[in-house]
């Protein structure tokens, strides 16, 4: 298939990937541990000998994430966490790490305790400004670590910006794209170096598979070590695992749009709600950072969004508990909603407590918008 298509074209025809014994119209799953080898003891198959570093299936699947995202090279981890920690552990003992303050909890809380056992000067800053970024960086780092947009503060990074400071300092940038998707963000094309999904979230988009992405530009010097980890240390995805992503990446294009689409009407509904104290989302003129993410954003601006209900946590646990089509429950970027309370998950982190993540579906946003209106009272 010729790469110059649409992302949503490749994304729909899997990459161009048929299955050559069969012909069937969609690709193979392989799920086979080892390998033959011929009479003279030599691999029949010079690419394939034992599953852990060999698997086609991952490989077709890391090969159409690779061209949407725009990248050299792309590797799947089993849980978006074990490609976090990839994406870090070649970081030296005594070495630097910056990361952004209030991203998703389980990354800071993964980074500060490898950090703390290698003794990695940890430095966590305020990213939205870049001077504060420059700081943390100390004139010498080992990689910069940004989400954006942020979960669940929706806060928005300049990338580009991002890149020249890390670079300055010798450091890689690296950038959790989640909530952005390959499609409405890239962050390689932006000055990245490396592009971390939690594939869990929109690119499986049907709250089925746990997975995991690294993606890469050209010749980032960290990338071999990245890459050698995975095949000995053996953090792998499974075959089957694999070809599911690749069935919910091939709507991901029309479900991203979907999903922006209500997004932005939920968010403009809930703006103006009168039980409503602010929302955080990137695509109102409100946002902070409105004009940052129109310039670095193409098509949406997600399907994430933060609502701050007037009054204290009673109030906000009170609306979570009367909607009635959002369902209560963490993840994000499924074709269904979801509402979550996250002070009540992690009150140790300094949210607010009136704060519920909406993670929006692909349902019809009229009927979104009134679950809310019920919710909150009209
Ligand atoms: C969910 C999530 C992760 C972690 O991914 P898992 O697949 O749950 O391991 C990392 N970053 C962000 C922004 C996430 O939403």
């Amino acid at each position: 298939m010729r790469k110059t298509v649409h992302p949503a074209t490749w994304a729909a025809h899997a990459g161009g990937a048929k299955d050559q014994q069969s012909s069937g119209v969609v690709p193979p799953i392989q799920p086979a541990t080892t390998f033959l080898r011929d009479t003279d003891y030599a691999l029949e198959n010079q690419s394939n000998m034992y599953q852990r570093p060999h698997s086609e299936t991952v490989r077709h699947v890391e090969k159409v994430i690779a061209h949407l995202e725009g990248a050299e090279d792309s590797l799947l981890f089993p849980s978006g966490m074990a490609a976090v920690s990839a994406s870090l552990r070649w970081v030296p003992n005594g070495g630097r790490i910056v990361l952004q303050q209030g991203i998703y909890w389980g990354t800071t809380k993964w980074i500060r305790d490898f950090c703390a056992r290698r003794s990695i000067d940890l430095i966590e800053v305020d990213a939205t400004d870049l001077a504060a970024l420059a700081e943390g960086c100390g004139g010498k780092a080992d990689a910069v670590f940004l989400e954006t947009p942020s979960n669940p503060l929706l806060n928005v990074i300049d990338i580009a910006g991002a890149a020249e400071v890390a670079h300055a300092a010798g450091a890689i940038l690296i950038v959790d794209n989640t909530v952005g998707t390959p499609l409405l963000c890239q962050p390689l094309a932006l000055g990245a170096d490396v592009v971390m999904h939690s594939a869990t979230k929109a690119m499986n988009g049907h709250s089925d598979v746990l997975g995991g992405v690294l993606s890469a530009r050209d010749g980032v010097a960290a990338w071999e070590a990245i890459t050698l980890d995975r095949a000995d240390a053996g953090a792998v995805m499974g075959p089957f695992e694999a070809w599911l992503l690749l069935r919910g990446l091939r709507t991901l294009p029309l479900r991203v749009e979907r999903m922006c689409e209500n997004a932005m009407r939920v968010a403009t509904f809930l703006e103006d709600h009168p039980a409503v104290e602010a929302v955080l989302y990137p695509g109102l003129a409100s946002h902070p950072a409105h004009d940052l993410a129109s310039r670095q954003m193409q098509g949406g601006f997600g399907g994430l969004l933060s609502v701050l209900v007037k009054g204290g946590k009673e109030d906000a646990l009170r609306v979570a508990g009367r909607l009635e089509l959002f369902l209560r429950a963490t993840s994000l970027g499924g074709v269904e909603s979801l509402v979550e309370h996250r002070y009540s998950i992690e009150s140790h982190t300094g949210l607010p407590e009136n704060l519920l993540r909406l993670s929006i579906g692909i349902e019809s946003a009229d009927d979104l918008i009134a679950d809310l209106g019920q919710a909150l009272g009209q």
